[in-house]
């Protein structure tokens, strides 16, 4: 199986980072650093199991820097199908305005058509519907949840076409806490020209969280499960100690846990720019026509010249330092001071 979700341990010494997976401790790798330590373990994987596209999810988290933990309070995950894409057999009937034509996302409410799926892979409890991101889990998932944890939201009995032993629930909610760019940092997001809407906040940038949400949406104790809308459609929030109690068990194999930053309604960027589809696409090229001369220019800088002679040092941290110094120029507002493209109207899109 390629892009499967693994488990893994890690310890950090003083001179060596040491990653190992959990269902298989004989694979253990160690490295001057994470990044080196990260790309063994990846090879290691590709070697001995086959697969090339192996994601880690580590439990215990990963130590954050000073920075991440800022927006790590409190902590909380999105848990998902990780990388189990699968097709549906008609997503139009799913949502009562159907499929947008254009960037094919879900148009308006839930239905009540069960969601149909073509086939799904054998091993994961949990996946995502291409394009629309419907996503779902299997009954086994759902048991380890308590009564008061399901009660929140409708799982919805999912029809297979293909065969399996599991069953399996889609997630539905009514309420979803909605993400929110944050100021000082740099987000990206577009509205479909067709259907009006938007694509999720997303974070572009060194930081390992790509989502956000406003701690007044998440109140002062989020319950431990809790939905967040992910354009039209919810994906599960749990907090990362309840998910900490869960990772591991058999009924969690390929769900992987993202970190969801949270910030005080006072640091929403509530001026973070939107542009239609055609404009992110011209300031995207060239966001990268200019990422590669400035990356180039970068490479051949003394400072990058001393990394590479420090064998303690990986490609990895080559281009996170090449990042953390040229991405504030290349953020699309930054950008657009050039070009003056049109914003779009931020009060024509209901929030
Ligand atoms: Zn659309």
């Amino acid at each position: 199986m390629e892009g499967g979700v693994y488990v893994c341990g890690w310890k950090r010494g003083r001179t060596k980072y040491a990653l190992w997976l959990q269902s298989h401790p004989q694979i253990k790798v160690e490295g001057q650093n994470y990044n080196e330590a990260h790309e063994a373990l990846s090879k290691a994987v590709c070697l001995q199991l086959g697969d090339g596209e192996a994601v880690f999810e580590f439990d215990p988290p990963l130590p954050k820097s000073a920075i991440e933990r800022k927006y790590l309070n409190p902590e909380i995950v999105i848990v998902s199908g990780g990388n189990t894409a699968c097709d549906a057999t008609d997503v139009g009937v799913l949502f009562t305005q159907g499929v947008c034509k254009k960037c094919h996302r879900p148009v308006g409410e839930r239905t009540a058509e069960p969601l149909v799926i073509k086939s799904i892979e054998p091993g994961s409890h949990g996946g995502f519907i291409s394009h629309s991101h419907i996503v779902f889990y299997s009954g086994g998932f759902l048991n380890l949840l308590t009564a008061q944890e399901q009660n929140r939201f409708e799982w919805r009995k999912v029809m297979l076409e293909g065969r399996s032993k599991k069953v399996f629930y889609e997630f539905i909610a009514e309420k979803a806490i909605p993400l929110v760019p944050v100021k000082g940092l740099i987000f990206q997001t577009w509205i479909c020209g067709t259907c009006n809407q938007q694509m999720p906040w997303m974070h572009y940038g060194i930081l390992k969280i790509s989502h956000f949400v406003s701690s007044r949406d998440l109140s002062a104790r989020p319950p431990s499960c809790f939905a967040v809308r992910m354009g039209n459609v919810p994906e599960l929030g749990i907090t990362r100690v309840r998910w900490r109690a869960l990772v591991g068990r058999p009924e969690t194999k390929g769900l992987l846990a993202n970190d969801i930053g949270v910030v005080l309604p006072s640091e929403i960027d509530r001026d973070a720019p939107v542009y239609t589809e055609e404009v992110w696409r011209k300031l995207s090229e060239e966001k990268n026509n200019r990422w590669n001369i400035l990356r180039d220019r970068w490479l051949k800088s003394p400072e990058v010249e001393a990394m590479r002679k420090n064998p303690r040092r990986t490609f990895n941290d080559i281009y996170e330092f090449i990042h953390s110094k040229v991405d504030k120029q290349l953020a699309f507002r930054k950008l657009n001071k050039e070009f003056g493209y049109p914003e779009w109207d931020r009060r024509r899109q209901p929030s």
